[in-house]
């Protein structure tokens, strides 16, 4: 089973991915945890090559190629391989992401970020993806800047987190079986209540 989570800055991805892979520890079930970019460590050196600010402007092209690079590591070397021995596997980001960012975010023709996203793919699809919208832009970027320093795309401004946003808000609408949106909840246990109730029915004892 494959899961992935999507959203804006600061929506709490990390949290409820890692509050997933708890429970389904807990539960006895062998739970992979992996993040984009990155998860493996040719993924890693090219998410620091991306999230630079040091590395000043990079063509979104360029950028949309990197992404899909680290993607198509990670769906060979830790995606693929854990979905045959029949893990669970539960990714901080995936193909959305790029729609959002690179197509509705940068302005990238979105029929070319969608060719470039299933060459990276190399056939494996989320069988679930949960969008967890943040309050708003601003306030998510707010979240995320009092985690970290901001990096190269958290300083892109409040107008380019707000195409992003409405790029979740489009792919849920298109898909709404595979896309499940988590809206902003009080607490990290609610927003993980709200997680656990869409992923149960995937997940048969
Ligand atoms: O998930 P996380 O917030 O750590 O993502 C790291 C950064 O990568 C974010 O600043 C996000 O804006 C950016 N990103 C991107 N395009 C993607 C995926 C992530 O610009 N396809």
């Amino acid at each position: 089973v494959f899961v992935t989570f999507e959203g804006g800055e600061g929506a709490g991805k990390s949290t409820q991915t890692a509050l997933f892979a708890e429970a389904l520890r807990s539960a006895g079930r062998e739970a992979v945890r992996l993040r984009e970019p990155g998860g493996t460590a040719i993924g890693e050196q090219l998410r620091a090559v991306v999230l630079d600010p040091s590395n000043g402007e990079m063509a979104p092209m360029c950028e949309l190629f990197v992404y899909e690079a680290a993607r198509a590591q990670l769906v060979s070397e830790k995606i693929a391989p854990a979905l045959a021995r029949g893990a669970v596997v539960l990714c901080d980001r995936f193909c959305d992401s790029t729609v959002a960012y690179q197509a509705y975010g940068r302005g990238l023709d979105e029929t070319a970020v969608l060719r470039a996203n299933e060459a990276a793919c190399q056939g494996v699809r989320p069988d679930m993806t949960i969008v967890l919208e943040a309050p708003s832009a601003a306030s998510g970027l707010c979240r995320a800047e009092a985690v970290a320093q901001p990096d190269r795309l958290e300083q892109a401004g409040e107008a380019f987190h707000e195409r992003v946003n409405e790029a979740f808000r489009v792919i849920a609408a298109r898909e709404p079986d595979r896309v499940r949106v988590v809206a902003p909840c009080d607490s990290i246990e609610e927003a993980a209540r709200a997680v656990f109730a869409h992923l149960a029915p995937l997940l048969p004892e």
